[in-house]
Formats: C-alpha cells, structure tokens, sequence
C-alpha cells in the first residue's frame, strides 16, 4: 500500500501553489515556518515565524516567501487554506470556535489582500475538521457566535439536548469568507472529512484527548506552473 499523502485541492492546484492538508502517517516535514497558536485571532508573517525563537503568537500565517511553507496545526479545529489567483500570496488559518467567534478568518484576509495585486481574487480551502456529526456544544459557546454570525447561526445548528446543540463550524467559515468577499465559487471544502468520525486517517481531541496527534496543514507561495 502507499504511504498517505497530504490531501490536496484542486482550487489551490489550478492556481498552482505547493499544498496539503494533514492526515495521520504522513512523513514529517522540515522546514515549516508556524506560529504559536493560541485560539486568536493574531496574523503572522512567514519571517517573524522565521525569525523569532519562540515563534509568534499568532493563528494565522500570511507569506510572500516563494517556495517557503507556513502552515498551522490541528486536531478538530478548522484549517484554511488560502491563495491570491497569482499564487503569490498565500495564508494558512486556525480557527478553532474562538478564532471563528473572533473573526480570525477576516484579519487573515486583510492581512492577505494588502499584499495581492490589484483587483486580485483568493481561493479559500476549508480541510479536515470536527463535522456537526461529532460536535456538540453548549450556550456558552452558541453565544459567542450570536454577534458575528447572528443571520447564519441558525442554519448552522442542530438542536440536540436542552442548552446544548451540534454546530457546524465549517458552514460558519464557508460564511465568514463570502461575508469578507471571497467568491462562493472561490471556496472549497474537502469532503467528508470529520475528523471525529475518520479515526484511521485523522487525530481529533475530541475523540481521544489532549494527548492525540497534530494534522499538519502547509501551503507555499510559488509561480503558476506552465501548463501544456
Ligand atoms: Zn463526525
């Protein structure tokens, strides 16, 4: 059998950047420039997460660097992909429901689009994450979304027991990013991709705990590839 490989989009392939979302058994990778996440809604460059021992606190990672990896690190919480149309910039988010609730999703991209060029799309891919199945919350957590996500919040919830409901925390980001003005077409998700439910292809800390693995999820800026 072969090895796993990063799981890949093709969204974030046709611009023609270097990516991949983590899954469990793939080879370690050097040379990756992460921040030091802490559930906020921080963007970092490529350089300071270079540059400084510890590395910066940030969830979100903006880069320049052609051929340069940034990336972040989950284990249930959403990681987003994202890439001007020249692929000369390139982002990577962590948004577990705090970031989300924060708006982390919209400093990365005012942190992305003062970089791209003039009138300059982005593509946005949301990977593997605790899907609605897997993840119930309680009010407290319901009512950090109610001011960001008043309109969507909604449609994102299944009522479960009294005071608790499962949320989708993909469908809130899917809607963070049109709400920042990222095309519907422009955003992609991997399918079925709960990382709760797939436990031969993902970690997740709600299923085994604090101590589970870490996916690893990269993205590099480069040069559209020639085609043809
Ligand atoms: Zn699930």
């Amino acid at each position: 059998m072969n090895a796993p490989q990063p799981l890949r989009h093709a969204l974030l392939s046709n611009i023609g950047v270097d990516h991949g979302f983590g899954q469990r058994g793939l080879a370690e990778l050097a040379g990756l420039r992460c921040p030091r996440q802490v559930h906020g809604v921080a963007v970092a460059t490529a350089q300071q997460c270079a540059g400084q021992d510890p590395p910066p606190e940030a969830d979100a990672v903006v880069s320049e660097q052609i051929g340069v990896r940034v990336a972040v690190v989950t284990a249930d919480c959403l990681p987003i992909l994202l890439a001007g149309d020249r692929g000369r910039v390139v982002a990577a988010v962590h948004a577990g429901w705090r970031g989300l609730a924060g708006g982390v999703i919209g400093a990365c991209l005012a942190a992305l689009r003062e970089r791209l060029g003039k009138s300059e799309g982005v593509a946005a891919v949301i990977g593997p994450h605790i899907g609605i199945c897997c993840y119930e919350v309680d009010e407290p957590v319901l009512g950090a979304f109610e001011e960001r996500f008043s309109e969507t919040l909604p449609r994102a919830l299944r009522q479960t027991r009294p005071g608790h409901a499962q949320l989708d925390l993909g469908l809130l980001a899917r809607e963070a990013l049109r709400a920042e003005g990222v095309e519907s077409d422009r955003i992609g998700l991997l399918e079925a991709a709960c990382t709760a439910c797939d436990a031969e292809r993902f970690f997740s800390y709600r299923r085994d705990g604090p101590e589970t693995g870490r996916l690893v999820h990269f993205i590099a800026a480069g040069a559209r590839i020639a085609e043809g």
